[in-house]
């Protein structure tokens, strides 16, 4: 088999894999890099909200292998590396990854978001020995524990849902002057007994020995240690687009591209989260992967 693909597809998160899904099953050579995580965020979602069809919601790691059986099924090719440059040449792209070159007519790029730090000490020490992004991962050994979510909007709180049921406390820790997620989580939180929420708090430090063990956090009333085994961080997201030169990007570093899924390359588009715009939804950045393989099959061979 040749390296040479019509279409070529950077991210293995719900975009990557519907635009994959959807390339194949329109008779394209195609072939998916899904990067270190098959599935990108969803896997690591206890229950994902909001998606078409399931009004309890669905577990990521069931949403997820789905998916990616569609996308096998249809005929996409597999490669689980990640893409370590993307260049344009003459009739197309050359992709490189850590094996080797592939050369695709056209790019779907669908890298998604990476979830953003605090930047404070003790963080990246304590990654894995309390600080962790995974609540549903964590849960398990976290009963009767005390412990810290930092963040107001909807992911935080969706995060301190799982943890509330299994924590003997749950600090809601944001630096704005109340949360901003959606009612239905406000709810929840509301009728928890064990919640204490921190608002107008700013993230001075983790502490530990050989994993955490407190977070020390500065209000108007001054600064105070809350004693605490693990410190879950949802406080934003940034955009993965450094394969894709700046001036594509938006003022934020998304990729910017029409409701079609164009950038203003030809043969190059970004869909999901990635894209300038998107919104956030698993449903969502589904359908940008579909209509993004669409638009590149109406390219190459007409509507
Ligand atoms: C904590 C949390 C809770 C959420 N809850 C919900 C919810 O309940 N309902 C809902 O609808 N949405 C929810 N979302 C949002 C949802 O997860 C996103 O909308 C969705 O995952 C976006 O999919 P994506 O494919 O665009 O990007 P991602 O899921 O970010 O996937 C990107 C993929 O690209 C890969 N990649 C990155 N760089 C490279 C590279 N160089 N080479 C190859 N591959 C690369 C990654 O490994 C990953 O597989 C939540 C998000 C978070 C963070």
């Amino acid at each position: 088999m040749s390296n040479q693909y019509d279409v070529i597809i950077i991210g293995g998160g719900i975009a990557g894999l519907s635009a994959a899904t959807t390339a194949a099953r329109l008779g394209m050579r195609t072939l998916i890099f899904t990067g270190q995580v098959l599935g990108g965020h969803l896997v690591s979602i206890e229950k994902v909200d909001g998606f078409p069809g399931h009004p309890e919601g669905i577990p990521g790691f069931d949403l997820c292998p789905a998916t990616e059986e569609a996308a096998v099924e249809a005929g996409a090719e597999f490669a689980a590396e990640d893409v370590t440059e993307l260049k344009p040449v003459d009739d197309g792209f050359k992709v490189t990854s850590e094996t080797g070159d592939y050369s695709a007519r056209t790019v779907i790029v669908a890298t998604g978001t990476s979830l953003r730090m605090l930047g404070v000490p003790g963080e990246e020490e304590f990654f894995g020995k309390g600080v962790s992004h995974c609540a549903s991962c964590d849960a398990p050994m976290l009963k009767g524990k005390e412990v810290a979510v930092i963040g107001g909007g909807d992911s935080a709180l969706q995060e301190a849902l799982i943890l509330i049921p299994v924590c003997s406390k749950v600090t809601i820790v944001t630096d704005g002057e109340g949360l901003t997620a959606q009612a239905a989580y406000l709810t929840q939180i509301g009728e928890a007994s064990n919640v204490e929420i921190k608002t107008g708090a700013t993230v001075k430090e983790i502490s530990g020995d050989s994993a955490v063990t407190g977070l020390k956090i500065e209000t108007a009333a001054g600064e105070e240690t809350l004693a605490v085994d693990s410190v879950f961080v949802f406080i934003g997201l940034d955009p993965i687009s450094w394969l894709v030169p700046e001036k594509f990007h938006d003022e934020y570093g998304f990729i910017t591209a029409d409701t079609a899924m164009r950038t203003a390359k030809k043969g190059l588009y970004a869909a999901g989260t990635i894209r300038s715009g998107s919104a956030f939804r698993a449903a969502s950045a589904g359908g940008e992967g579909a209509t993004a393989a669409l638009s590149v099959f109406a390219d190459l061979y007409g509507e």
